[in-house]
């Protein structure tokens, strides 16, 4: 094949089949599973020349700092990349299985900055992956902390192979690749000129040794996804979003590695009587009108239970009274018992009352009576307040007309006129904004605090 033509090239990203904004770990997964599907070797699907584009635009986008070239200049930004492609001889592969040479070119490309993987780590254990789970709780729940049951479905150790990832009755033998030393050298000139390193063996991923017969549970990869049940103590007062970590709660690791933890999410249900802020709970609470007058005493609903609130004697509509100790307990992340905790605060609302008996109509017509309020404007009401307007305009221009000639009179009109507009729009009045800030400035004799 001679040398790939750069223009006309097909975009990395769709080689990949992957968004512009895909994760690395994407990227990675995708190229896999296209590598194995358009290698030469597979006889099915295998395209070489497609294969390379692939690999191509893997070495590119594995790479962040290749990647980011590539997306603000293009192919032409990342001119050299593919290079080592073009008179690859892929029978340098040749007694590799299909996964080998998978992980073999994801080595290649997939290290950090585009460096090899080292040697030693591929073949260590690993730790298996963290894991996230939502839990979502009641609103008393997080108030008082909760026992809750969780399931998942993590990676654990295979029962049939004992995690050896053999069929019962064998056993893994030593790697043939690496003799059982789990690396090896490799020539890398194929890549990228000549040169020498030690990897992985990418046939065992550096086990140093081979599964001929693999367990059929676990398909040789000693893992199998099981349902695991777990006890989650949720802690008081604990708030949406908080993460709680189950130390090794998520996937095994592999080559006997660790278990990954386990986080779990909490979500909290809304609760309809209860607004929480942090530790403040809020309650809306209607009072009669009768109520709100007298004053007296009345239950109200607090996250232990009703409890007895004071009501004061004329009692205004939108007054908010504490209850101190009634919020939410101080949270620590501690299981012992929290002792301090927030207050809740009572929002009072005066309810008006609506569809009246006749008896109460009556009673409240009688206490309106007693208390010299009148329901309806009179008509003499009416009249003396529209002579009132009346008089007071005329007042008004008499006094003008009388102590002003014609012509100041007409300056002060206009002068009235403005600063009426400066009313209408303070923004337009730049000394608007040095007012209002004088008005707040501390007066002689008061001192900031
Ligand atoms: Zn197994
Ligand atoms: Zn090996």
């Amino acid at each position: 094949m001679a040398t790939m033509a750069n223009q006309n090239k097909k975009d990395y990203y769709e080689t990949l089949g992957v968004s512009k904004s895909a994760s690395p770990e994407e990227i990675k997964k995708s190229f896999r599973n296209k590598a194995r599907h358009l290698h030469p070797d597979n006889k099915d699907s295998g395209d070489e020349q497609a294969f390379k584009e692939l690999a191509e635009a893997y070495e590119v986008l594995s790479d962040a700092q290749k990647r980011s070239t590539y997306d603000r200049y293009g192919h032409e930004g990342v001119k050299g990349a593919g290079q080592g492609f073009d008179n690859f001889d892929f029978s340098n592969f040749s007694g590799f299985g299909m996964d080998d040479i998978v992980d073999m070119l994801d080595s290649f490309f997939g290290g950090g900055g585009g460096s090899f993987r080292g040697g030693g780590r591929r073949g260590g254990p690993e730790q298996g992956a963290h894991l996230k789970y939502d839990l979502e709780i009641e609103f008393l729940e997080a108030v008082f902390g909760a026992e809750k049951t969780i399931n998942i479905r993590r990676l654990e150790e295979c029962e049939s192979c004992s995690g050896t990832g053999a069929a019962p009755g064998s056993s893994p033998v030593p790697c043939v690749t690496c003799a059982g030393v789990g690396q090896v050298q490799q020539v890398i000139n194929t890549f990228f000129g000549q040169a020498l390193r030690v990897i992985a063996c990418p046939s065992c991923q550096g086990s140093g040794t081979k599964i001929d017969k693999p367990c059929k549970d676990c398909k040789g990869e000693a893992l199998v996804r099981k349902q695991k049940e777990f006890q989650l103590k949720v802690p008081a007062g604990i708030d949406a979003g908080t993460r709680l970590r189950v130390q090794s709660g998520g996937d095994k690791g592999r080559k006997s590695g660790p278990y990954g933890d386990l986080f779990v999410v909490l979500h909290i249900k809304e609760h309809e009587t209860f607004v929480r802020d942090g530790e403040t709970i809020h309650i809306r609470q209607p009072i009669s009108y009768s109520l709100a007058a007298l004053g007296g005493e009345i239950l109200v609903p607090t996250v232990e239970g009703a409890k007895p609130l004071k009501i004061n004697a004329g009692t205004q509509t939108g007054t908010t009274t504490q209850m101190r100790g009634m919020g939410v307990p101080r949270f620590t992340g501690q299981q012992k018992k929290e002792t301090r905790r927030g207050d809740q605060i009572v929002h009072l609302v005066v309810e008006t009352p609506t569809r009246l008996s006749g008896e109460e109509k009556k009673l409240l017509e009688k206490l309106a009576e007693l208390r010299g309020e009148k329901l309806i404007v009179s008509k003499s009401d009416l009249a003396k307040a529209e002579q009132s307007i009346k008089e007071k305009q005329t007042g008004e221009n008499l006094e003008k007309g009388e102590s002003e000639p014609a012509e100041e009179l007409k300056k002060e009109t206009s002068k009235n006129a403005k600063s009426k507009d400066k009313k209408e729009d303070p923004s337009k009045d730049e000394s608007f904004l040095d007012k209002i800030v004088d008005a707040f400035r501390p007066k002689n004799g008061e001192t900031q605090k």
